[in-house]
């Protein structure tokens, strides 16, 4: 589609492309690695009569209140952290404000696909390494000349983690330019970098409550990082849109944050239901790359994976398949509740 109408640079843009929400009944959705718990019932609680008639107001366009809960969380300043709506928001902010410079951006072959949508929507040039064998990021690789290096732990779709000290060996050695960690899994098993931040200035943390908080509806995301970096981040939103978190998202993220017992216990739950996951499809001679999120990316041995994609859709259960080199023959499992993982198995053993 095109229109007269449109400008050149939008007949030239690639938008991402979200994995499917469906709206037939019954679904088991594994799809978009959505968390299958609730929110804190504490969110509830904090969506009062009283926030309801203040939402006449505009938000607070600093967000004081959930700056101040994530500063204590992680022991940061408020000048230390700047919101989004959604971590992709914050990763839009981080990629104008951050990464555009006259030498590409470094980030792996197979990740997060809104990486190159974004250096499409910024005109920002990019370099994509490959993956090693095992399918683990080799940061050897990214010690050449960048304009910034971008990548997720653990690794999107792959759940493939890093070792932070890795990583702080990296960050030290690309002192020039800023390194983005994506972390929007870190919750189910990797080690957070964001003890690292008093100590390199060029190092982002980017973290979400779509996943390991059960927010993915409410859209917050936010950066950790020196304020010097924070201050680029707050400049673009300052310039696009200072009310990105609204007055709700601000109470459900701070009352979220601020419940550490439910936090611990779904993310626990989580990991629990991923191992006997792995164990099962192992079991049904699956190769699983090891996983630390709350997905499992798999390869079914005695089906193609497009296959076994479309035959469970047809038992209502929606995985993802990303038709795209190396991974053609991979699924991606988000991780649900025991018994939609009992519902899988038994989906798989059907079609085998
Ligand atoms: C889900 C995801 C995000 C974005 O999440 P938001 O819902 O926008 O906070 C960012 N990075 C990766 C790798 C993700 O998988």
């Amino acid at each position: 589609m095109s229109s007269p109408y449109w400008s050149d640079f939008v007949q030239g843009l690639h938008p991402y492309v979200p994995g499917e929400q469906p709206k037939v009944q019954d679904l088991v959705k594994l799809n978009t690695n959505e968390n299958p718990y609730p929110p804190s019932p504490n969110v509830l609680k904090a969506i009062s009569d009283e926030a309801i008639n203040a939402l006449r107001l505009y938000p607070d366009p600093k967000n004081s209140a959930l700056k101040k809960s994530l500063a204590k969380s992680f022991a940061l300043n408020e000048n230390q952290i700047c919101l989004g709506n959604g971590s992709d928001e914050v990763l839009a902010f981080a990629f104008q404000g951050l990464l555009k410079h006259n030498k590409p951006v470094l980030f792996p072959a197979i990740t997060y696909g809104f990486y190159t949508v974004y250096c499409g929507l910024y005109e920002i040039d990019y370099v994509e390494l490959p993956l090693a064998d095992d399918f683990s990021i080799n940061l050897a690789d990214y010690q050449r000349d960048n304009g910034g290096v971008i990548f997720p732990n653990p690794n999107a779709p792959t759940g493939i983690g890093k070792g932070l000290a890795d990583i702080e060996g990296f960050i030290k050695g690309n002192p020039d330019s800023v390194v983005i960690v994506d972390e929007a899994y870190v919750d189910f098993g990797a080690e957070s970098a964001a003890s690292l931040i008093d100590r390199y200035p060029n190092l982002l943390v980017v973290q979400t409550l779509s996943k390991s908080r059960s927010l993915a509806g409410s859209r917050v995301g936010y950066a950790l990082g020196n304020a010097d970096l924070i201050e680029a981040l707050e400049r673009i939103k300052n310039s696009f849109n200072p009310y990105s978190i609204d007055r709700l998202a601000e109470l459900a993220a701070t009352a979220s944050i601020e419940d550490v017992d439910y936090f611990n216990h779904c993310r626990q739950r989580i990991i629990a239901t991923r191992e006997w996951t792995v164990e099962q499809l192992q079991a049904l001679d699956f190769d699983v790359l090891p996983s630390m999120a709350n997905f499992v990316m798999v390869k079914p041995n005695s089906i193609s994976a497009e296959s076994l994609f479309t035959q469970l859709r047809e038992h209502k259960i929606l995985v993802r398949y990303f038709q795209k080199p190396r991974i053609e023959e991979y699924l991606r499992i988000s991780i649900g509740t025991d018994e939609e993982m009992q519902a899988l198995v038994a989906a798989i053993k059907s079609i085998l």
